[in-house]
């Protein structure tokens, strides 16, 4: 639309312009004929003004010496008859007269400008006037000597055809003069015509060229007409949405114009509406009027300096009612600009925000409210925090949190006492690094990113143990449950954590006690029961061989009775010393009761068992045994077969034992497979 009008608006100054030059160039054509053909007929008639003259006065002249001619020769004649002296002399001096106005004329005639033909023709009358004049001198002559006869002879004779002849030049003459003024006239009477013909075909040039360009100019402005009727076609259209956008605008927006001194010179019904002014106490009023006093002068003065720099004002303003009371509008100035870019009008369209201000205000009183309650939330949470971090620094349990990186971000003193890292070493660190070795590790940084990962699940309340690794290098066994908190959208880690390693220390040592005979330092017979048991079920299910030694001490009574019971215990420690010492670390030595003993040897078949046994003999056979010297054992060996409890497999080891005893002591046998 834009670039329409753009368009139409050149194409009207180029035809505005192609006309202009049409009408110059018609003009000039015209205005330039119409001097050149008043020059050229100027020129004829001045030019035929002066031939007439001359023409006409060479003609008067020659007619005058004609007739002075005539005339003289009647004076001559009355001259030469007359009778009385003093009549003559009066012809006499009317001769004069005439001869002198001939003369007079001639010389004018001379002084005129003459072609050379008519020049030629003056001087052969001037020769004739010379005869003639001699022969009137003559005729003159006689008459005074009173020869009249002789006079009017001379006279008739020669003097008067003299003059004839002179008279006839001059005729023919004037007869020229006519011809060539008759001449000169038709001549001019052609240029004339000439001069005609040339404006009146100069005319139709100009005719036809401004028809051209009427017609050239005609067919652009028709054309242009046509666009610029589309155009205001276009224009009415969108002068009428205008017209709506206007009436929409003015029903929902408050309008006003301003002149540039800020007077108002119109104002919509909403304006009045909301200002409670009418119309007439508005209009012709300064915005002043309005103003509210809430604002600063800088505030206006900002508005005001970017309305006049041509640029749009946008912003909030609080106006004044006429009642007093106020109002807030969300206000936009657009300045109306002059073709010098010079602002000339404002329209300011402004919108009520006065209840989204209260709202604002509401809304405003509420976040204060709301900050203070915070604040007061926060100062509570404040003491909480100190009261559980008093909590945990004064725990015995080492409380650690991490990050949903796994970074340590809480680490309390009793932390520092198990782990040996102080707070400062090892906040922002990941634990793999410095506590967990090993398996423990990899298995807590897996519930760990769990818990980070998903929130407590599982591990809520789980308590694990493993072992850690202390600054010192030293391990700690402690024993950890895990919970986790969400903070900020993520779930944090939190680990408290026990040192257990007296707790651990003191397990085994029960331990120990319970499945080791306190005197041998062997496992005892529960303990043994237990490893049995293991050791068959494996044997079963893998089919790996599985071997029972069962060995008693032989006639102990007598090492008793004959050396006292001390000394049998010690025989017993001695003996169960020498036999851990050459048994493999994964056979198992265990004292069944009283001097007898078994070892349990796992991925050993029965001859094996035998060779073992044989070897056990010998060497406490070669043993000597403080206090009691020499003693022997006897030997019971039987190999574990499929489908064997662990009392079958006892029993047949036990009745090997039996046999070996029953066939003389210190011997091994082995229980038929
Ligand atoms: P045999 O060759 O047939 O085995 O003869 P023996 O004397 O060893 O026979 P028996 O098994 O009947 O005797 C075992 C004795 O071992 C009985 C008991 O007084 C003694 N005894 C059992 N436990 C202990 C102990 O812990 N210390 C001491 N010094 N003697 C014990
Ligand atoms: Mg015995
Ligand atoms: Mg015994």
């Amino acid at each position: 639309m834009k670039a329409n009008t753009g368009a139409d608006s050149s194409a009207i100054q180029r035809w505005g312009r192609i006309m202009r030059a049409g009408f110059i160039a018609v003009m000039v054509l015209i205005a330039g004929t119409s001097l050149f053909a008043v020059l050229a007929l100027h020129q004829a008639r001045t030019a035929l003004d002066e031939i007439v003259y001359r023409d006409q006065l060479a003609m008067q002249l020659q007619f005058r010496m004609l007739q002075s001619a005539r005339e003289r020769s009647v004076e001559l004649y009355r001259i030469a008859t007359v009778e009385d002296p003093f009549e003559r002399d009066e012809h006499m001096l009317r001769f004069g007269e005439l001869a002198g106005r001939f003369i007079e004329a001639r010389s004018r005639l001379l002084r005129l400008e003459l072609d050379l033909q008519s020049r030629a023709l003056l001087e052969e009358q001037g020769r004739q006037a010379a005869v003639s004049l001699a022969l009137v001198g003559e005729v003159i002559k006689l008459a005074l000597a009173e020869r009249r006869e002789d006079a009017i002879a001379l006279l008739v004779g020669r003097a008067i055809p003299a003059q004839e002849d002179m008279m006839g030049t001059l005729n023919a003459m004037l007869e020229r003069q006519i011809a060539g003024s008759h001449r000169k006239a038709e001549a001019l009477q052609k240029l004339q015509r000439l001069s005609i013909w040339l404006i009146a075909v100069l005319g139709v040039i100009a005719v036809l060229l401004a028809a051209a360009i009427a017609r050239y100019v005609r067919r652009g402005m028709a054309r242009l007409v046509g666009e610029m009727s589309i155009a205001a076609a276009d224009l009415q259209e969108a002068n009428r949405q205008l017209g709506y956008q206007k009436l929409a605008a003015d029903q929902h927006n408050i309008v006003s114009i301003a002149d540039t001194r800020g007077n108002i010179i119109y104002a919509n019904d909403k304006f009045c509406e909301i200002s409670q002014y009418g119309r007439e106490e508005l209009l012709g009023q300064n915005h002043r009027l309005l103003k509210s006093g809430v604002h600063p002068q800088s505030f206006y003065k900002g508005m005001w300096d970017t309305i006049m720099a041509g640029s749009v004002w946008k912003g909030e303003v609080c106006n004044r009612k006429k009642d007093g009371s106020l109002y807030w509008i969300s206000t936009t100035i657009v300045p109306f600009l002059d073709e010098n870019g010079r602002p000339y009008q404002y329209v300011s369209i402004r919108t009520d925000i006065s209840d989204i201000k209260e709202a604002q205000q509401v809304l405003m009183r509420g976040r204060d409210e709301l900050e203070q309650l915070v604040r007061e939330r926060t100062a509570e949470l404040e003491e909480r925090e100190n009261v559980l971090r008093s909590i945990a620094r004064h725990a015995h349990d080492a409380v650690v949190m991490l990050d949903p990186a796994g970074r340590v971000t809480f680490w309390n003193p009793a932390a520092q006492d198990i782990f040996g890292y102080a707070e400062a070493e090892i906040l922002g660190r990941g634990l793999r690094d410095v506590l967990m070795p090993g398996e423990a590790r990899d298995r807590l940084e897996q519930d760990f990113a769990a818990i980070r990962q998903d929130g407590p699940g599982e591990f809520a309340g789980k308590t694990v143990e493993l072992t850690a690794l202390r600054k010192d290098g030293q391990q700690a066994h402690i024993e950890i449950s895990l919970s986790a908190v969400r903070v900020r959208g993520g779930w944090h880690a939190v680990g408290i954590a026990r040192d257990i390693t007296a707790r651990k220390r003191a397990e085994q040592q029960l331990e120990l006690l319970a499945t080791t005979d306190p005197l041998t330092g062997a496992s005892n017979r529960r303990r043994f029961e237990e490893v049995l048991h293991g050791e068959i079920a494996r044997s079963s299910r893998y089919g790996v061989p599985l071997s029972l030694v069962i060995f008693d001490v032989d006639h102990f009574k007598r090492i008793n009775d004959s050396h006292g019971h001390p000394v049998g215990d010690e025989v017993l420690v001695r003996l169960a010393g020498l036999i851990a010492g050459n048994i493999r670390e994964t056979d198992v030595l265990a004292r069944l009761g009283g001097e007898e003993f078994a070892v349990l040897a796992a991925n050993c078949d029965a001859d094996c068992a035998r060779q073992l046994a044989e070897k056990l003999r010998r060497l406490i056979e070669a043993q000597a045994f403080p206090g009691a010297g020499a003693v022997t054992c006897s030997f019971g060996v039987a190999g574990y077969r499929a489908g064997d409890g662990e009392d079958a497999l006892v029993r047949r080891a036990d009745e090997a034992l039996y046999r070996a005893k029953g066939e003389g002591r210190n011997r091994v046998i082995v229980a038929a497979p």
